[in-house]
């Protein structure tokens, strides 16, 4: 038996709290080179020593979500909802959420909201307060941004978590057969998927 967990470390080490433990028993692995790693080689050269691949096969879920992104996120929990296996695939703790509150929405917001105060204040003649001009130190207004960024990830992990559980599956997702990924994990492990519905939310 192996266990796929999240390093809880790891994601301090990344600037996310903890929280809670995520992990679990896996079916029994199997040691074995993937067929699909051999497509391209020659059929009458022999295939040099290849260190097999630790690959994790899986039970079969019902949906698969590659991407735990706006979309993602929200779908997930209402499949779970209709009580169907479903795993939700994202490639990194560091986009946990997806893009809006890791790179694009949430950090835009917060740098948008200190030009307006540095607005606010090189104008506040007009509402009558005196004051001398405004400095702006990036190096603040980026911390302030990084520290918004890095709140919001334990409350995403936390909600996809509650609602998937052990098939919230952290790593890369690639299509290798119909209806069939291979996930490489943050750990470094392989992990083939199958689903019945697959649902692609990447950008
Ligand atoms: C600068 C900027 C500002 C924005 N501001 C706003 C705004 O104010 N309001 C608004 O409504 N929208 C805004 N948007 C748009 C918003 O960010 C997107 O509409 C939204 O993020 C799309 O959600 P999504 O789930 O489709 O994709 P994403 O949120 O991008 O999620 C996709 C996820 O898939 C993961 N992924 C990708 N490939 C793989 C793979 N092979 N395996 C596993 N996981 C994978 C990614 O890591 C990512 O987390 C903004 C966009 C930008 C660029």
């Amino acid at each position: 038996m192996s266990t796929l967990s999240i390093n809880l470390g790891m994601l301090e080490t990344k600037g996310i709290q903890a929280a809670g433990v995520i992990g679990s028993d896996y079916q029994k692995q199997i040691e074995a080179q993937t067929p699909l790693g051999r497509i391209g080689q020659p059929q009458d050269i022999a295939p040099a020593p290849v260190k097999p691949k630790e690959i994790e096969m899986d039970t079969q879920y019902y949906d698969d979500i590659i991407g735990g992104g706006k979309a993602g996120k929200t779908l997930a929990p209402a499949l779970v909802a209709g009580r169907r296996k479903t795993a939700l695939v994202e490639r990194s703790l560091n986009m946990i959420g997806g893009s809006c509150p890791n790179i694009a929405c949430i950090p835009s917001k917060t740098m948008v909201a200190s030009a307006e105060v540095a607005n606010t204040v090189r104008n506040s003649a007009a509402y009558g307060i005196k004051t001398t001009p405004p400095t702006v130190d990036m190096s603040a207004v980026i911390q302030r941004k990084r520290s918004v960024v890095q709140s919001l990830r334990p409350i995403n992990l936390n909600n996809l978590h509650t609602a998937l559980g052990d098939d919230l599956i952290i790593g890369t997702a690639r299509f290798v057969a119909p209806k069939t990924i291979e996930v490489a994990t943050d750990e470094g492990t392989t992990r083939l998927l199958t689903a019945e519905r697959l649902f692609i939310t990447v950008v």
